[in-house]
């Protein structure tokens, strides 16, 4: 039996949707590991203690809560000294937290604070023996690596969307702890923070992202791909590289190999080739349906359903067509 902590990561006192699926990772893992309990710590702004029953919701037996006003933006340092230290503490089998950009900070602060393997951008996770396995996937996507990790404790790092979540109810128990080290004498400093596009997910949280890509022609048209969004309800915008250089869209918004990678439950690909640099950011997607009015287009060969036409007539048919059956839900 062995227990795995997990990072419960926070935007200001708000839970990002990756802590519920790190939860839900670690849930697994615990209970593939004969049944040990899950604890997670959350560290942020003061009133960040209030995610403690959510994480409970999704199968965390024990919440660490830290509160700091400095710990709003992150401040990796401090975060890093108290998840090293409560892992210590606890002797955990595995520390679990999302490969954002936040766990892409903390992930290897922590192995190297608790001389411990890692695994980054994780898909999957079992356990063989004394052995954690995961699987990776490598080269932009390319090849799916697995990995045997041993020695205790380990640190995974999950991909966005890889693991969804689910609620396994438990009455959290609930402590709070000090931090390890003083968050105001952090050496880095978020100085600030500039919000993204309002009113839209993040595409790394996003279940369905509708991206757009030269096929649009015009920057002009990308509000055809903001309406299809916008009939989802729930959908992030996303660009190819040839969009962002033309400045059509923010880099922010760029998908691929020199941009974001995700993998939403739904992408919808809009007058995008496939290069395979595009490709890299996106194949995981659990469903790809693709717009190009060339048959021979090689994003085709990644798409689940494929439409071959003009995107100025079919992206407007599909808005409408969408709006219609989210009327009926
Ligand atoms: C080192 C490196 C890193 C890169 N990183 C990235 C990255 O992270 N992300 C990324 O996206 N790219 C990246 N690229 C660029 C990549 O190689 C491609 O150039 C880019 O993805 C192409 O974008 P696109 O699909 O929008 O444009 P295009 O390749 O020009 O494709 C446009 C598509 O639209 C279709 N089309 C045209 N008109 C219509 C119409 N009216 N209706 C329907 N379809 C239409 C065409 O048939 C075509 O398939 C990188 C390149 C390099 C060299």
């Amino acid at each position: 039996m062995a227990n795995v902590l997990v990072f419960a990561e926070t935007r200001g006192t708000a839970l990002r949707k990756v802590a519920l699926e790190a939860v839900t990772a670690a849930r697994a893992l615990a209970d593939a590991s004969g049944g040990g309990e899950v604890h997670a710590l959350v560290a942020g702004a003061p009133g960040a203690a209030a995610a403690a029953e959510q994480l409970g919701k999704y199968g965390a037996d024990v919440v660490y809560t830290v509160e700091h006003p400095a710990l709003g933006t992150f401040e990796r340092e401090s975060i890093a000294a108290t998840v090293a230290e409560r892992a210590k503490q606890g002797g955990y089998r595995a520390i679990v937290l999302g490969f954002s950009t936040q766990g892409r900070d903390l992930g290897p602060r922590l192995a190297a604070k608790l001389d411990a393997p890692i695994a980054s951008d994780v898909t999957e996770i079992s356990i063989s023996g004394d052995t954690v396995v995961v699987k990776h996937p490598g080269y932009a996507n390319k090849v799916v690596l697995t990995l045997a990790l041993s020695g205790s404790p380990v640190v995974l790092s999950v991909r966005p969307g890889a693991f969804t979540a689910k609620e396994a109810p438990r009455s959290a128990r609930v402590e709070r702890i000090e931090p390890a080290a003083d968050p105001a004498a952090a050496r880095v400093v978020v100085k600030e923070v500039v919000e993204g596009a309002k009113g839209r997910p993040d595409l790394g949280e996003a279940p369905v992202i509708v991206a757009g890509g030269r096929g649009l022609k015009v920057a002009e048209n990308f509000k055809l791909v903001e309406a299809l969004a916008d009939a989802f309800g729930n959908a992030a915008v996303g660009a190819t590289r040839a969009v962002t250089d033309e400045g059509w869209r923010p880099h922010s918004d760029q998908i691929g190999q020199t941009g974001r990678q995700v993998s939403p439950q739904l992408y919808v690909a809009v007058g995008i080739s496939g290069a395979i640099q595009h490709l890299a950011g996106m194949r995981t997607s659990r469903t790809i349906v693709a717009i190009n009015k060339d048959k021979d287009a090689p994003i085709f060969k990644v798409a689940d359903y494929g439409i071959v036409g003009d995107v100025l007539e079919v992206v407007p048919a599909l808005t409408a067509a969408v709006a219609e059956a989210r009327k009926h839900h």
